[in-house]
């Protein structure tokens, strides 16, 4: 058995824990101290650490995680990523079995180009760094917005009851943008009022589903008229759904 919680770290980010009464992996630790401190209070000691890229808020506290627990680290090897000791591609599987969880590893680029993300079909979890967020998706700095899009599709080809855990709390934010681009969509809607709720008391509206993605993410839903008429309102050439995702893209950059 196991439980997964949020670690807080810097501004927005979350570091997932996913642990049992005695050890815990972690993943993307940006900063090593609301770990150790969280290892600490809940006496649990690291087992291993899953980094999805190499971003330095996700990649920054492994170096001082590890001079206290030397325990693998599993990602991408890069040479910009020294701290990874097992390298994960494309349908490698990362197999936790102290938890009973399998992970299959699929890369995912078009936030950065080595991006990778880990999902586990049995138990219906997606560790998706940040490529995909709350009603939004990562911004492009590697690689094109096609493979981006490309990577979003796949995960919206997932059984819609998976959880996915992103690695910052962008929703409320990105709401305000599908709102803007998907006016008429109830299920925006509904979410806006829902997130304002757990932002009001602090709680995280990590994870969330991909069917509510499918329902309100509009990076998902480019094929969907009313974001097809309202790019090309903004002034946007909107012919297809590759390029309706372009330019979604582009104007979320702006806004
Ligand atoms: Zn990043």
């Amino acid at each position: 058995m196991y439980d997964i919680v949020a670690i807080p770290a810097f501004e927005d980010n979350y570091i997932w824990a996913l642990h049992n009464d005695q050890h815990a992996f972690v993943v993307d630790p940006g900063d090593a101290a609301p770990v150790l401190a969280w290892l600490a209070r809940n006496n649990i000691s690291l087992s291993g650490m899953l980094c999805t890229h190499r971003h330095h808020d996700h990649v920054g506290g492994i170096e001082e995680l590890r001079a206290v627990y030397n325990v693998p680290v599993y990602g991408r090897q890069h040479k910009k990523n020294p701290h990874i000791t097992h390298d994960l591609r494309e349908g490698d599987k990362l197999s936790l079995e102290e938890f009973g969880l399998n992970f299959d590893i699929m890369e995912v680029p078009g936030h950065i180009e080595d991006h990778i993300a880990y999902y586990s079909s049995g138990s219906g979890i997606l560790f998706c760094g940040d490529v995909l967020f709350g009603a939004g998706c990562g911004r492009n700095f590697e690689g094109s917005v096609k493979e981006l899009h490309h990577s979003l599709q796949r995960f919206a080809s997932l059984p819609p009851s998976t959880l996915a855990y992103c690695a910052h709390e962008y929703t409320a934010s990105n709401l305000r943008f599908a709102k803007v681009c998907d006016p008429m969509n109830p299920d925006v809607d509904h979410r806006i009022e829902r997130t304002a709720q757990m932002r009001a008391v602090n709680q995280s509206t990590v994870p969330f589903t991909i069917e509510i993605e499918l329902a309100t993410n509009p990076f998902l839903r480019c094929k969907e008229p009313a974001i097809l008429h309202s790019l090309r309102q903004a002034g946007y050439d909107a012919i297809d759904e590759e390029s309706a995702f372009i330019a979604l893209r582009e104007w979320r950059d702006k806004f």
